[in-house]
């Protein structure tokens, strides 16, 4: 199936050259190229590529001072900042591992990152140190640096700011690090053995099954990605990038940081998402590139203070990991001329495996696959390769591809399939592939609810639920919704005792206060029993067609 190539952007070769550098070495570069060009632009604050790097070195040489060692895992827990970007670049040129954590998620939550990768050191913002600071004698972590946003805020800002972005630096108990004294020593990293085969980053997702599991990915892995999107998106040393997605996700890791760093380009921060805001920076920093998700667009174009002239300096504007409606894509061509291009990928592909050609995408469409990319449709039972317009499980092949999950040898085994010799990682997704060899998204095989481009993981819930004195059985599944995509449902079988006692309301509450905010379930249906099948297991299925067909009925 080579069909899309006829769609290929003229200038995108279908191979691309990899290069063999590691990321920190590409920062290097950029900052030999543009020492005073702006790299990172945190609300009106200019940090230089020299400065950036300088930072990096120092923070480098820090945490090797505090016995980081090559391979280490070093939690990275922070929202969008300066600070998460130093840190990520430091730990790579410390020779250890980043593991970027969603900053929603809760202390407990937290834990289980912690001691999956035995983590000894965090780098943390402030307005999260308290999470943190509750596992410090339950877990492997001795040692904290403690970020503050306002460090990297300009005093004379006239922007709006959120709270945690202004918050002033606080006193924080003696055996934490704060950001500035971790940096002022001005410490000299020293040389670490270093290739683009090692790891460099591990985020964590459920995958196929339902636990989570750090995802191996080393400089190569990355540097497949930042190649591809760079040249797809025509990405030159004057673009300027916004940043809004998290940075602890792969498609803002990748699209907004560290492509955009490698080629010499402005990102323009955002830690919290705030459409005025991001209107205001559109359009003072002429940003040109923006990846962004289908509900933040949505927001964007509702603003009543976007006028035309707000895009004018928009060449690429796109997103991946949820479908955007279509009347959205309609509505920001009519703004600014431009067809929102959609991109797939998963965490194992830090991003992107396919892409809509920028001048030849379809809309809710997940595109073609991606330079140096494979891809195939295949009957997720049978194994059997299928042809065009037919529906089954979406197979890649590529050196973004990763190297399997963090200490789950099983899992590993089950994430890939060999066809024809070469070896496919399984995406769980059902999709199939038009006359023109565009992809599009139908189903899901894994158990997996995308509310708004975040997952999550129902047996995650489930085990939490589980919890509540009051819970006998659970079952949880993505009912459709018109703003999310999907939003999170639990199906409950109260216990004896309990039945007639505790409203929906208070399981939803209880839930709150256990699980990160856009995990817990939003909709609760006591039920007096679920199907199961005849050896007990939950017929979740069942439960997800019936939420389906309650929305086509109505
Ligand atoms: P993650 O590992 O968090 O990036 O999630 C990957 C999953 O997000 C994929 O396996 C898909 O189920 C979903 N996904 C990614 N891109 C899209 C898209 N453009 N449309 C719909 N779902 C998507």
């Amino acid at each position: 199936m080579e069909k899309y190539f006829d769609f290929y952007p003229k200038r995108v070769p279908k191979e691309l050259t990899l290069p063999e550098t590691t990321l920190i070495e590409n920062l290097e570069i950029s900052s030999r190229r543009y020492p005073d060009k702006t790299a990172l632009n945190y609300y009106g604050k200019r940090i230089s590529y020299r400065e950036l790097y300088s930072e990096v070195l120092s923070l480098a040489g820090y945490l090797q001072a505090n016995d980081v060692k090559k391979g280490d895992r070093i939690l990275l827990y922070m929202q969008n900042s300066p600070q998460w970007i130093i840190s990520f670049y430091a730990i790579a040129r410390a020779g250890a591992v980043v593991i970027p954590i969603n900053p929603m998620n809760t202390s407990e939550e937290l834990a289980f990152y912690v001691s999956d990768c035995e983590i000894k050191t965090a780098i943390v913002s402030q307005e999260l140190f308290e999470n943190v600071r509750a596992l410090i004698d339950k877990s492997t972590i001795e040692h904290v640096v403690v970020g503050t946003y306002s460090d990297y805020i300009d005093s004379e800002t006239n922007l709006n700011l959120p709270q945690e972005v202004c918050a002033l630096r606080q006193e924080l108990p003696p055996e934490y690090t704060p950001w500035h004294e971790a940096l002022s020593a001005r410490y000299s990293p020293i040389a670490v053995d270093a290739s683009a085969d090692d790891l460099v980053v591990m985020p964590y997702t459920s995958g196929t099954t339902g636990t989570p599991k750090g995802c191996m990915h080393t400089h190569k892995t990355v540097q497949a990605n930042i190649i591809t999107v760079g040249v797809w998106q025509s990405v030159t040393s004057e673009s300027v990038h916004l940043l809004t997605l998290p940075l602890f996700h792969v498609t803002g890791m990748l699209h907004s940081c560290h492509g955009p760093l490698s080629g010499g380009c402005e990102i323009v921060i955002m830690t919290r998402w705030d459409r005025e805001l991001a209107r205001i920076l559109i359009e003072r920093n002429g940003v040109t590139h923006w990846t962004n998700i289908s509900t933040m667009l949505i927001d964007f174009l509702a603003n009543p203070n976007l006028i035309k002239d707000s895009l004018k300096t928009l060449e690429v504007i796109g997103g991946g990991g949820a479908p955007l409606p279509e009347a959205v894509g309609e509505k920001l061509y009519n703004l600014a001329g431009i067809r929102y291009a959609e991109g797939y990928g998963l965490s194992e592909t830090i991003a992107h495996t396919h892409f809509n050609p920028p001048d030849r995408p379809k809309l809710q469409c997940l595109g073609i696959p991606s330079p140096n990319t494979q891809s195939k449709i295949i009957d997720p039972l049978t194994l059997q390769e299928l042809g065009p317009n037919q529906e089954g499980e979406i197979v890649v092949r590529g050196p973004q591809v990763f190297k399997g999950y963090y200490k789950r040898p099983e899992e590993n085994v089950n994430a890939f399939i060999t066809i024809e010799g070469k070896t496919f990682l399984r995406t769980g997704d059902i999709a199939k592939y038009d006359d023109e060899g565009y992809y599009f998204i139908v189903d899901r095989i894994k158990r997996m609810i995308n509310a708004s481009g975040f997952k999550v993981w129902p047996t995650e819930v489930e085990s939490k639920l589980y919890n509540h004195p009051a819970v006998q059985q659970a079952c949880v599944v993505g009912v459709p919704d018109e703003r999310k995509g999907e939003q999170v449902k639990a199906f409950i079988v109260l216990n004896e005792e309990n039945k007639g006692k505790v409203t929906e309301q208070e399981i939803i509450d209880w839930s709150k206060t256990q699980l990160a905010a856009y995990k817990y379930p939003r909709v609760i249906e006591f039920r007096d029993k679920l199907p199961t099948t005849s050896s007990g297991k939950l017929l979740w299925r069942k439960l997800q067609e019936e939420e389906r067909n309650k929305l086509v009925a109505g």
